[in-house]
């Protein structure tokens, strides 16, 4: 019955996918804030389980920053969004309901500009803004949870790639996932106006989409003709383009400088997933011919890859360059500093990470730095007061939580070790995982009064969750 329901989803939201919505009907209680929390769970659940989920807490929290910056702008400021990178190499970006944006990775390479890259989270975040996706799913019939949950996923799947969202597709049949959930024309217009207005407010420049639409066309003719993903979820017509035109000729032109970081994050990028030596060559024959679109990006991506093929002092020879002129980057000391460790400059590592947090205190590539280089040379009481001033600031990171486990592991403390794990896996969504770990940390013969009772009651917590869960599921 659940198949035939969305079998007869994807069908009928074919069939009607030209019709302008009807925002009138749409009530906000169709698919409850509850419930929403509950699918963002999920799907998070699948994104974190996903080996293409790029985990690198600088580029991370480059996307979440710009994210941000334009989320603070729209009417759902306090909400929280969570914005993920897919190793992948076509161009598309996509909006999930529960407040989830990907961004794939040959998108972000794609990007010649901030503003074309904020111009994509701006277009995606007004997919949010404007209820897009439980309005797809309040014009299906609906009578449970799990077949939003379904629905979810799905677009999940047909907006994605299939692997990111493995075991919970099993309730939704394989030929309905191959059908794409497309929003409908108005929502795309809706998705380009209300981003126009949003990266305008947010201080980028409004040509930004524009430029993105050209540099697309651009790829789509150096692949063979194919049209990058992007296009396929989110159709582009003449219609969308000439209106986008209309609209930015209201904005007065501005010039914006793109931070360094934009180009350090794609140079990173670019280091890590290309081949190690093919890279190294190309990178150094652009320099030569300067054939770049920005310098020190290139410098940055080439000094990433000289490290990856452990070319240590190549590495620093390229980074020196970079420090020259602009010393004081968090990016620029975080490479340092690695390159430091590497070569056995313990001391000296130790002090610039410590340097760095004075001059950037939330920069977390630091904490995760530090904290780690303590854990191996056994300091690891100073890792785990380290943890805890950074768990204050951060107390849903989860790479925090591990490297706390790891430190109580090498002090042979079992209760905290499992503990901390479980908070780990707590928030990377894996519930299940988490309580057997909790309960792990229970049945510890170590640990004194108040760390047992501790346990405990967030064992008993995390069940409660689980079963409210799956009560919901029926
Ligand atoms: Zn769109």
């Amino acid at each position: 019955m659940k198949k035939l329901l969305l079998m007869f989803f994807f069908i009928g939201h074919i069939v009607m996918a030209d019709e302008l919505p009807d925002l009138g009907s749409y009530t906000d209680n169709i698919i409850t804030a509850v419930e929403e929390d509950k699918i963002s769970k999920q799907i998070l659940y699948e994104v974190n389980q996903s080996s293409s989920v790029i985990h690198d807490v600088e580029i991370e929290d480059y996307l979440a920053t710009l994210g941000n910056s334009l989320l603070v702008k729209t009417s759902i400021a306090n909400r929280h969004i969570e914005f993920f990178i897919l190793n992948d190499s076509t161009i598309n970006a996509f909006a999930m309901l529960g407040g989830v944006v990907g961004v794939h990775t040959g998108l972000f390479l794609a990007a010649n500009s901030e503003s074309e890259l904020a111009g994509v989270l701006a277009h995606e975040i007004s997919h949010i803004t404007q209820k897009h996706l439980p309005r797809i799913i309040a014009s299906q019939q609906r009578d449970s949870y799990k077949t939003a949950l379904g629905m979810a996923l799905a677009i999940l799947v047909s907006r994605s790639n299939p692997q990111l969202a493995g075991g919970a597709m099993q309730a939704v049949s394989a030929s309905a996932v191959q059908n794409t959930l497309d929003f409908t024309r108005g929502h795309e217009q809706e998705a380009d106006r209300e981003g126009i207005k949003l990266l305008d407010r947010a201080g980028f420049d409004v040509r930004g989409p524009i430029n993105f639409f050209r540099t697309m066309q651009n790829a789509s003719q150096f692949s063979d003709g194919a049209a990058p993903a992007f296009l396929r979820t989110h159709p582009i017509t003449s219609d969308r383009i000439s209106d986008i035109e209309d609209r930015i000729k209201e904005y007065p032109y501005k010039q914006r400088v793109d931070s360094d970081n934009f180009y350090y994050v794609k140079g990173k990028l670019r280091a890590f997933l290309e081949e190690k030596t093919s890279i190294i060559n190309l990178l150094k024959e652009n320099i030569k011919n300067k054939t770049f679109i920005n310098e020190s990006g290139e410098h940055f991506a080439l000094a990433y890859a000289y490290y990856r093929n452990n070319q240590i002092n190549e590495a620093g020879q390229e980074l020196d360059f970079l420090i020259k002129s602009k010393p004081n980057n968090p990016m620029l000391i975080n490479l340092e500093a690695t390159l430091l460790i590497k070569k056995g400059s313990l001391q000296e590592a130790t002090d610039l990470y410590l340097k760095g947090l004075l001059m950037f205190p939330t920069y977390r590539a630091f904490v995760y730095g530090l904290a780690d280089h303590y854990i191996s040379v056994k300091y690891n009481s100073m890792a785990i007061d380290l943890l805890q001033k950074y768990l204050l600031l951060y107390p849903k990171d989860p790479n925090l939580y591990e490297l706390m486990a790891k430190a109580y592991a090498n002090l042979g403390k079992i209760l905290l070790q499992h503990e901390n794990l479980a908070e780990a896996f707590y928030y990377r969504y894996n519930l299940r995982e988490a309580i057997s770990l909790m309960d792990l940390a229970v049945r510890s013969r170590d640990g004194n009064f108040y760390e047992k009772s501790r346990v405990e009651a967030r064992l008993k917590e995390l069940q409660r969750e689980e079963m409210l869960f799956k009560k919901s599921l029926n």
